[in-house]
């Protein structure tokens, strides 16, 4: 390990070992150990987060959020645990469950009636491979359920690094009526050009756009990135509404969908049912409205 850290500082330096490395690695060990262990026996869930149209409060999606609730300890955020998986190339194993649960928990809605359109599921950069469509098609087909109930989320990072392949990737899911939203836009490199070339449907406007929200010149940016995907031809969803006064703001900036604590907290699939069918509130007026 010592060798291997000195050569990731480059050639030439010396890197001494360091207990804390020893400590990490130990750490990362145990974790991906564990998460291996979850993924045969149990201890993975899926929260659910509703999807806004934010004019109406009707729930036009979900989202999937993978949950880890270690028997033992307490419970594990995916920001920590994803890096681990994709370092452990356990990763597609990983979405593969996830896609497998949202499809069972999705025709489970379905079948007791819930008017749910379509879930939303993260796929790790490690995930996006050629093998992804048949996955993704294996999960709908054992659940009885259509290209069109999907929504694949990917982000700018996970594209980078080969665009090209990518695109063939997600080509082949949108042939099925996979919908693709690109998440977290906004806080990669190549956003705009991306957008142009990427077969995407959906885009996400990270949180950190909403930062400024409020402030004049905060809301013209938004305002121009919202007019400018809707050109494109997308949907708009804004990640990251905590206050009401924000979701009014995005709405009048022209954004359609949002996502955030003010409008639904990602919960137990049990509890977002009642979510989905009753809606939140939607920015005009206060009242609850029954989507469709
Ligand atoms: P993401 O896909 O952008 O998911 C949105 C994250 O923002 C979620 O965090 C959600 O709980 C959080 N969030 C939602 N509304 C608000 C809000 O109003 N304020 C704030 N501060 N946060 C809000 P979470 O569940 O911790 O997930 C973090 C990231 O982990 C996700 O970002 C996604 O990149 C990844 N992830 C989660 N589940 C999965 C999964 O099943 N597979 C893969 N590959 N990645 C996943
Ligand atoms: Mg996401
Ligand atoms: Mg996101
Ligand atoms: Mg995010």
């Amino acid at each position: 390990l010592a060798m291997y850290q000195a050569k990731a500082a480059g050639r030439g330096s010396a890197v001494v070992f360091q207990p804390w490395m020893h400590e990490r690695s130990q750490r990362e060990l145990s974790v991906t150990t564990a998460l291996r262990r979850a993924l045969r026996e149990g201890g993975l869930e899926l929260d659910y987060q509703p999807l806004v149209r934010l004019e109406t409060g009707e729930v036009t999606g979900v989202e999937a959020l993978l949950r880890w609730r270690p028997a033992d300890g307490p419970p594990i955020p995916p920001d920590e645990f994803i890096g681990l998986a994709e370092a452990a190339g356990l990763m597609p194993e990983v979405d593969a469950w996830v896609l497998d649960r949202a499809c069972a928990d999705l025709a489970a809605w379905r079948a007791a009636g819930v008017p749910l359109a379509r879930t939303s599921v993260n796929v790790s950069r490690r995930s996006l491979t050629p093998a992804l469509p048949t996955t993704v098609l294996a999960a709908l087909a054992r659940h009885g359920l259509r290209g069109e109930d999907l929504c694949v989320e990917v982000t700018e990072t996970s594209v980078a690094p080969d665009p090209a392949a990518a695109a063939t990737v997600l080509l082949q899911l949108r042939a099925v009526g996979v919908r693709i939203a690109l998440d977290d836009f906004g806080i990669g490199q190549s956003s705009l050009s991306e957008l142009a070339t990427l077969p995407v449907d959906v885009v996400k406007l990270d949180r950190s756009f909403l930062a400024h929200a409020g402030e004049r010149d905060g809301d013209a940016l938004v305002t121009s990135v919202v007019a400018l995907c809707t050109a494109l031809g997308l949907d708009v969803v804004a990640e990251g509404i905590e206050d009401r006064a924000t979701a009014a703001r995005l709405a009048a900036a022209g954004c359609a969908y949002g996502q955030g604590f003010a409008l639904g907290r990602p919960q137990r699939p049990e509890q977002v049912v009642g979510v989905i069918v009753t809606g939140v509130g939607g920015v005009r007026g206060n009242a609850l409205t029954v989507p469709r």
